[in-house]
């Protein structure tokens, strides 16, 4: 018998900021591994963009325009995609916005808030709802399901000029692992992914930053940006089979970065 745990046929996928960088990478990877694939952007054009290129894998694709920093939206959105999809089992609450400042002292509640809506209150929501969903089918007799957030090093490691984005990250780490407590008994897990420096929209900046290359990259053992398709793996084996037993974990995808 062969050994067929990432196959995700029948499978439905969420990914939140699924039109870009890391979540596109995901989406990719999971439709081509079979599961079909709902994605949420703030921005219609980029999800089209991303829906024509993940439908080429032959899956079903739904696209939605979703802020999940907006409460109602967020409800709304789960509810729809549940109600078209017919189930929802792998939801990654992946959209995120980094926004910095001159220096802490300067840094003003407005861009503290941004960073709050967009990352915290936009994982607390889109988790919250699929938890939900994935509630109501397992009391229907069909549990299971796998929750993720998608986090950052910067949870762990100090990051100057931007701690209301890093403030974020952190809380995301126990706000999964009481999920991953409280559902284990619906067959759900849950668990965070922490990607270390990756070349997208959101690091776009600093990839042609000469002095940041040169102390920060130059300090991944691999001396290079992570790229946007390298998350596609983890994606696949967290919505997989395989990972049936690995919840409440904090799992870093950095090149080596934080250990070198
Ligand atoms: P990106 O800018 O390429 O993608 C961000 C995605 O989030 C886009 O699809 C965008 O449409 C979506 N988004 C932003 N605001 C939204 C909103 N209000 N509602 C719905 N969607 C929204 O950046 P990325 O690097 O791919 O970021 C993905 C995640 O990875 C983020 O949570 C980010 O914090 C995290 N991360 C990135 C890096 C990195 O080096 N790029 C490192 C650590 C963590």
């Amino acid at each position: 018998m062969a050994y067929t745990p990432f196959d995700l046929t029948g499978k439905v996928s969420l990914i939140t900021g699924g039109n870009r960088g890391i979540g596109l990478g995901m989406a990719d990877a999971l439709a081509q591994a079979g599961s079909d694939i709902v994605i949420w952007g703030s921005n219609a054009e980029r999800n089209a963009e991303a829906e024509e290129k993940l439908k080429a894998h032959g899956v079903r694709v739904m696209i939605q325009t979703v802020d999940v920093g907006d409460e109602d939206q967020v409800v709304a959105g789960m509810a729809q995609a549940e109600a078209a999809m017919g189930r929802l089992d792998t939801v990654i609450a992946n959209a995120g916005i980094g926004r910095g400042a001159a220096s802490f002292h300067e840094m003003s509640t407005d861009i503290w808030r941004q960073n709050m809506r967009v990352n915290l209150d936009g994982a607390f929501w889109t988790l919250r709802e699929a938890c939900k969903s994935m509630v109501k089918r397992a009391r229907a007799g069909d549990p299971g399901g796998s929750l993720a957030a998608t986090a950052s090093l910067g949870a762990l490691q100090g990051a100057a000029r931007n701690q209301a984005y890093t403030a974020t990250k952190g809380a995301l780490i126990p706000m999964i692992k009481g999920i991953a407590v409280e559902y284990a008994r619906y067959n759900m897990r849950a668990n965070a992914i922490l990607p270390g420096w990756v070349a997208t929209d959101m690091t776009g900046g600093l990839q042609t930053f000469d002095k940041f290359n040169e102390n920060v990259i130059g300090r991944v053992p691999s001396k290079r940006w992570g790229q946007p398709e390298e998350f596609g793996g983890i994606a696949v084996y967290l919505a997989s089979n395989a990972s049936s037993f690995h919840t409440g974990d904090v799992l870093l995808i950095d090149g080596g970065y934080s250990c070198y």
